[in-house]
């Protein structure tokens, strides 16, 4: 496990002394965090890194998560969806199942920590199930700034008994919901097996494990299979880099629990792209494997991210820090961590052939993909890392304090 002074050769003495200074005021204090899945998606990555980090520096941190019904996933994502701006079919019966299911959890979940963060819809009505007695705040991790308005009505019940709601972005403020907002961008854990650096045996070890070859140039795109990650679109662009140089695609994609479209849309790509899958140009990889995502991103000499949404975007990040040149849609976090032309390439997500002649620009010259990498590296150290995260939250604990 690793304690806060692991980070100080990254980001130096004077972070590490500032985060001990700002939790010596919250020692002692108990904070939970509850979402719905321990795997699969950016929430589950954070907390599992920032939680141990909490701890580290004199906080007591718990990390709770909401069991839920495959039909509660189905709902919570279609709701998901529609925080984003998605049209929803909003019936009483899921609103009924949304609770019920709340219900359950509240009935044998109790909660009596200092402070209590919710991450996403999932969990958001146990505020309204709980005796509340401390801080709640709401960690909304999508682009909050165009929800259905239907939806939203509905949640507002719960919404508007939350103390505080944080998003990734100012851009994500929503003018609707007259709650008090902090901004707090996510960030990643350069000491994870996901981010740290690899022996090349350990690589080599892997790729011939899962039958990876290394013979051309590797395109990747890492994201749940999800509409708004666009995976049929890369798919596209792939097509467009291929007819001019030979190379592969990796599209790599665990499931997570809560997230029941995931199998539906593989299907779809296995469908659109299996010439190339069975040439091996194509390699679909859904195993859930922080270690090979590691070896991917390093491996790469592209990394695409072309959501049509993003909430933030931890896998931009990912790769930024692994100092692989991204091109990537202009939306949601993505543009905080990439300007266009400087550590990267942006590009409206439906603009297939934009997307294939960066990536063909990179593939061709080295120096360009090896000078955005070197100003990413530094962009994810001064602004991404979990260390500036933990003092975002000890910043708003000490200020939220009753
Ligand atoms: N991820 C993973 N395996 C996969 C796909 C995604 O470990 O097959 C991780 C990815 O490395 C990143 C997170 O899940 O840490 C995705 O976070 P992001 O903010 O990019 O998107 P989200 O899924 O939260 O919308």
């Amino acid at each position: 496990m690793q304690t806060i002074e692991d980070y100080r050769k990254i980001v130096g003495d004077d972070i590490i002394y500032a985060i001990h200074k700002k939790a010596s005021r919250l020692y002692g204090k108990s904070i939970l965090h509850a979402n719905s899945t321990q795997y699969g998606g950016g929430v589950a990555e954070i907390l599992t890194s920032l939680l141990p980090l909490m701890n580290d520096v004199g906080l007591e941190a718990d990390w709770r998560i909401l069991r839920g019904t495959p039909d509660f996933f189905t709902i919570t994502k279609k709701f998901h969806n529609a925080l984003q701006g998605d049209p929803i079919n909003f019936t009483d019966l899921k609103k009924q199942i949304y609770i019920q299911n709340n219900e359950d959890f509240s009935s044998y979940c109790r909660i009596d920590e200092d402070f209590v963060v919710i991450h996403d819809n999932q969990p958001l009505p146990l505020i309204r199930l709980e005796k509340k007695r401390q801080p709640w705040i709401w960690r909304c991790h999508v682009d909050f700034s165009n929800p259905n308005k239907e939806l939203v009505d509905f949640l507002k019940d719960f919404i508007l008994r939350y103390d505080l709601m944080i998003v990734s972005s100012e851009k994500y403020l929503n003018k609707e919901i007259p709650i008090d907002y902090k901004i707090i961008p996510p960030a990643i854990d350069p000491l994870t097996p996901k981010n740290k650096e690899l022996p090349q045996e350990v690589i080599s070890k892997y790729l011939k494990k899962s039958d990876i070859p290394t013979d051309k140039p590797i395109i990747t795109q890492i994201s749940r299979f999800d509409k708004w990650k666009d995976p049929e679109g890369v798919i596209d662009v792939f097509k467009l880099v291929k007819k001019e140089i030979d190379c592969r695609l990796i599209l790599c994609g665990s499931m997570a629990i809560d997230d029941p479209e995931g199998p539906i849309i593989l299907e779809k790509i296995r469908k659109k792209a299996q010439e190339l899958i069975d040439k091996k140009d194509v390699i679909l990889i859904t195993s859930e494997n922080n270690i090979l995502v590691n070896i991917l991103q390093r491996i790469s000499s592209v990394i695409i991210q072309k959501s049509i949404k993003e909430g933030f975007g931890l896998t931009v990040t990912e790769a930024l820090w692994k100092e692989k040149p991204v091109v990537g849609s202009d939306v949601g976090g993505i543009p905080l961590q990439i300007k266009d032309g400087e550590n990267g390439f942006l590009l409206d997500p439906f603009d297939d052939k934009g997307f294939a002649d960066r990536i063909l620009q990179l593939l061709q010259d080295a120096d360009l993909s090896k000078r955005f990498g070197e100003k990413s590296k530094k962009k994810v150290i001064d602004n991404f890392l979990i260390t500036r995260l933990l003092i975002d939250y000890l910043d708003l604990f000490n200020n939220i304090s009753p």
